[in-house]
This record gives structure tokens, sequence and C-alpha cells, in this order.
């Protein structure tokens, strides 16, 4: 190659890898607005003392913590756009995923609460407070999904309260960054009481000294979390950081790029680290204790139950039908099935699953997800009983069948970490009591599945 064409490539590459690098910097904006206020500064000092010694001693309670949350999620008035029930599941299944490090548990108070308002659609933090009074629930985490959201007219992903004397259980996410798979363990982690890697501020840089000397006091308040500049835009594609600062002694920065409460681009921040999750099930513990669900065992089990039988059908003629018997709870009861019935019974149904939710007169929620087969063959009105009650006593969990035919299926139980109690072949006999064969279940929430039709998450005192 000819000496002036080699130069001028070197020119071109050198013009390219400038226009990417300018590119990636005004990609980086990180856009969390949450601001640790005065009044959030002074709770979480007047502590200060009994945190560190609480995550110093690298302690985590070993009581797991059930944090009630209600989700809303903002449509437009016409009904169109907005988050689906799908992602709502993804979000409290990523949080349970990190959060159970520091034995966080969280579930959803009630269903999904839909919300269609070109007002709050497109979300700015000035209308906080009327949001709030329309639609909070008190003592839970109220999260709130917006096609975007605004803060002092700058778009941003979202942004969350730190715990206060006078708390705000909300956290207001802009859609596409609730289900980035980072962004809401970020807020989650700031009402957890987590400040930035790189301090409690959102946008300057700190004070904490590379050697560690005082990581106690400065940055994050977090020894295994290094010195961290602000590295916003400075995060290559490869996750490696690119800045070159150096701290009072002239030492260079190493921060972490992985750090779910960096400033590191999106899609490189994966992780937390022991002491933000001792700092978060403190702050679950001790700052958030008031939070509750009054409805949570009704919610979950309760005595409202049901039974219900489904009939097959032949798929020529969509004659498919479910009968369902209710017990317990307060009557009367109210039905609605997912095809927009509101009877007991359903019938003339071509195959497909169909959900049905249960309320009672006493405000407590119940859903069943039932699921009709059809067939081309010569089956018809052929009625399988498929009906089993879990239920708990005493710790030990029981389940009642009451079809009229001996058989063996299989039965797992986990609980609410995933992890299997048991899984084994189960033999029923028409109208008995199966006591499920381990030991004394601790109080919290457990999953059953049975004969991989019902899936039930019990609730045992
Ligand atoms: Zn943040």
């Amino acid at each position: 190659m000819q000496l002036e064409s080699l130069v001028n490539l070197k020119k071109t590459i050198f013009f390219l890898i400038l226009f990417f690098l300018s590119f990636i910097k005004l990609n980086a904006q990180n856009e969390c607005a949450t601001i640790l206020t005065s009044e959030e500064e002074e709770y979480l000092s007047a502590a200060k003392v009994l945190r560190q010694a609480f995550y110093s001693s690298n302690k985590t309670n070993a009581d797991i913590i059930y944090i009630p949350v209600q989700n809303h999620v903002f449509h437009s008035s016409n009904g169109t756009g907005g988050l689906l029930e799908n992602d709502i599941t993804t979000v409290i299944a990523t949080l349970n995923y990190y959060y159970k490090n520091s034995h966080i548990v969280f579930y959803e108070c009630s269903p999904t609460d839909n919300i269609n308002s070109d007002t709050y659609y497109d979300f700015d933090n000035t209308q906080e407070s009327s949001v709030a009074s329309l639609y909070d629930i008190s003592n839970v985490l109220n999260i709130y999904y917006c096609n975007s959201v605004y803060s002092s007219g700058t778009s941003v992903c979202g942004y969350a309260h730190f715990p206060s004397s006078t708390p705000k259980d909300r956290i207001f996410l802009k859609n596409s960054c609730a289900t980035n798979g980072s962004s809401i363990v970020h807020e989650v982690g700031h009402y957890f009481s987590l400040y930035h890697t790189h301090g409690s501020s959102n946008n300057g840089t700190t004070t904490e000294l590379v050697n560690g000397s005082n990581c106690y006091t400065d940055g994050d308040e977090l020894c295994d979390t290094p010195a961290d500049p602000n590295i916003d835009g400075l995060v290559d594609a490869n996750c490696q950081y690119t800045g070159n600062a150096t701290d009072a002694n002239g030492d260079f920065y190493s921060p972490l790029t992985d750090n779910i409460m960096s400033y590191s681009s999106k899609s490189c921040r994966d992780s937390l680290t022991p002491d933000q999750y001792s700092r978060a099930n403190y702050s679950a513990i001790y700052d958030r204790a008031y939070l509750s669900c009054s409805s949570l065992a009704s919610y979950y089990c309760g005595s409202l139950g049901t039974v219900w039988a489904v009939k097959y059908c032949d798929a020529n003629s969509n004659n498919g039908a479910i009968g369902i018997t209710v017990s317990g709870g307060k009557q009367p009861y109210q039905y609605l099935w997912s095809n927009g019935d509101t009877v007991e019974d359903i019938s003339n149904l071509s195959g497909g699953t169909y959900i049905l939710i249960i309320s009672d007169a006493a405000g407590c929620i119940i859903s069943d997800t039932i699921t009709v087969l059809c067939y081309t063959s010569s089956i018809k009105e052929k009625e399988i009983n498929t009906s089993f009650i879990p239920y708990c006593i005493n710790g030990k969990l029981e389940i009642k069948y009451t079809g009229n035919y001996s058989f063996r299926t299989n039965v797992t139980i986990v609980d609410i970490l995933g992890n299997v109690l048991f899984s084994d072949q189960v033999l029923f006999s028409p109208q008995t009591e199966n006591v499920i064969p381990i030991e004394k279940l601790n109080s919290g929430m457990y999953c059953i599945t049975i004969s991989n039709q019902t899936y039930k998450v019990i609730y045992v005192n």
C-alpha cells in the first residue's frame, strides 16, 4: 500500500473512532432522577452507625421479609399502549431474582391497577402528588409504569424515594426502562437506602478515596464497592471503564462497571455486592417495617377456595364447559371470566385456557386458570374431575382430592425463593386427604403444582 493511501486510511479510522466515541457519549445518559432530599439525608444519617454496624459484620437477617407491591400501569385514554401483564410478571421476577440475596421477597398485594389516562401516560414529576392522591395504596410499594417520565422537563428512566420519616412509597418508571433488567432493581435499591456507587448525589462525583481509607463515610458508605468517580458515559461496549480520573491523592479510579447502582451502561449492570444486599436488608427490616398488605392471607389462600370440573369438548361443536363450586369466604361471590362471562359456570367453549377471578363480599380475591381441551376424535363429553384443594394445618401441607378414581400424579412444592421442597409422585384415592411428607413448614408462601394442572400459591401461617 502506498504511503499516502495508508495515511488516508489511518485518518479515516481515526475519525470513525471519534465518531463512535461521541455517539457512545451522547447515548450514555443514565437518566436516574432520584434525588436525596435534606429530610431523607437527615433520616438516614440518624441511624448511620447502626446501619454500618449491621453490614460491616456482613449480617443479613435470616428471616424473609415480604414486600407488598401495587403495580399501576398507565395506558392512553383510549386504552392503547402501556405495559402488559407479562411485563409486570417479569418486573416482579427480576426484583426477586436479585433481592432474594437481601432475603426480600416482593409480591403483588392486589392485581395490577390498569389506568387509562392521557394526562399521566406521559408523566411529569410535578404531577406526582395528584397521582399519589388518586391511585396510591398506603403502606405498600406503589410502582407506576408510564410511557415516559419527565423530571424538571428532562426525559428520564425513572426515580424513587429514599427512606425518610415521612416516606413516599412510590417509584415512577418509563416503560422501556422497566423491562431493561436493571433500572427497576436500581430504583428499588434507592427505595432500600442504597446510594449510587459514586455517592448520594445523582450527578456529582465522589469524595471516596481509591485507597479505601474513608469508604465508610464517603461515596455510597460501603467498602466493598470501590471508589467511583461517576462513570456515566465512561464505559465502552465491552463494559470496560475508559476514564482516567484520579482522586485527591492522585490515585486512578478503578470502579465497578457491572454494578446496578452505578451509572455504567445499562446493559453492563447485572450485580450488587454483599454489602449492598446487606444494607438493603437492614433497610427492609428497619426503614420499611410499616409496609403491609392487609388482604395477604385472603388473597393467596384464606378460606376461599374453588373446585372445578372441565368437560372435554368436541372440536367440531365447541361444546366445552367448566363447572365451578366455590366454598369459604363471604357470600355472595362475584365471577369474572377471561372470556367476559360473569356467571359461575360457563359453557359452549372452544378449546383454550380460561382464567377465572372470584371475589367475595369481604374483598378477598382468588383466581384459577383452567384449560379446556378439545378433540376431533370421538371423545365427547368425557367428564374428568381434577379437583384438588391444597390447604395447611399446623404447618403441614395437605391435599384433598375430590375425584372418583385412584391415580398417581406428580406433586411439586417450591418455596418462594424457588427451592424445591418436595417433588414426587403421590397416590390419590377417592375422597381422601393426602398429607405431603415434608418437614414442618415455616411461615411463608409456597407454590404447589399438581399434575401440571393446578397451580396455587398458599400461605402457611
Ligand atoms: Zn439512581
